[in-house]
């Protein structure tokens, strides 16, 4: 079943291949932009995070400024902020074994990007995706991330019963996005889920790593595959782990991860 931000992007692209839509849109245009105008008026557009009245878009300039964005030095492991040194691996990640080859995180988990995430998880709020997917293809071209040469994209999976309720897997539409904009294949058929489990959110460290063990199973075979991971947030990195340890059971050669953000005290697993 489509999401709603699915059917809205399916409907978009239908009325791009028709020359009627496209001959009618100056007209449109002008049109679409005076309802707007006249329903700011009325019903003005409110701050996603703060409900500050606003004219456009999904957050106002004073939110849209607080957001922290994680640019280099950083490990390559766990995205903290380092001293640039040859292996950009910090002392926490270096000598142990990474089943992945690159972290990017592209926010620090803080307001507001805690009240987008939450709205766009847990309140079916599916279309900040498309916000949300910008702001990382943005700082991704920033910090001159290089897409070319990834064979496809994919995203953390989510068991189908937590599937079946939420209706959507966030990481699945952030993933689909970037596809679109970085023009690799989006792949969602890759990792299965077999685990269900309890939340993450309030366990330790200890009881993350053993809650996702052996939780992910690739069936494909994926030698000599280059690979980019989709989440919405690092925290311990323990379900990233997993993913990418049956990634790499199957042969992936490179995987590079990427969340939108990353909690400040994230305290990796090795
Ligand atoms: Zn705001
Ligand atoms: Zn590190």
């Amino acid at each position: 079943m489509l999401t709603p931000l699915e059917t809205r992007l399916a409907s978009q692209k239908d009325n791009l291949n028709d020359p009627c839509y496209v001959k009618n849109q100056t007209f449109l245009t002008g049109l679409k932009e005076y309802i707007t105008a006249a329903k700011n008026i009325f019903f003005p557009q409110l701050c996603m995070p703060c409900g500050q009245k606003i004219l456009r878009g999904y957050l106002c300039a004073e939110c849209q400024g607080k957001i922290v964005f994680l640019s280099p030095s950083l490990c390559r492991y766990c995205a903290l902020s380092i001293d640039k040194n040859l292996n950009q691996v910090c002392k926490g990640c270096a000598g142990k074994i990474h089943p992945y080859d690159r972290l990017i995180s592209v926010t620090v988990y803080k307001e507001p990007i805690v009240s987008l995430i939450y709205l766009f998880k847990y309140k079916n709020y599916d279309y900040i995706a498309e916000l949300l997917a910008s702001l990382m293809q943005r700082h991704l071209l920033k910090i001159g991330f290089d897409a070319c040469g990834y064979h496809f994209i994919t995203s953390v999976a989510m068991h189908k019963h937590k599937l079946k309720m939420r209706g959507y897997n966030q990481a699945d539409i952030l993933a689909k996005l970037l596809s679109n904009y970085f023009k690799i294949p989006f792949k969602n058929d890759i990792i299965n889920d077999t685990n269900i489990r309890s939340s993450q959110t309030k366990l330790t460290l200890y009881k993350r790593q053993k809650n996702v063990k052996d939780a992910f199973i690739v069936k494909k075979d994926l030698k000599n595959k280059r690979i980019i991971l989709v989440d919405d947030i690092f925290t311990t990195g323990a379900t990233i782990r997993s993913c990418c340890q049956a990634l790499k059971n199957k042969g992936a050669e490179i995987i590079t991860v990427l969340t939108l953000s990353k909690t400040q005290q994230a305290k990796i697993l090795a």
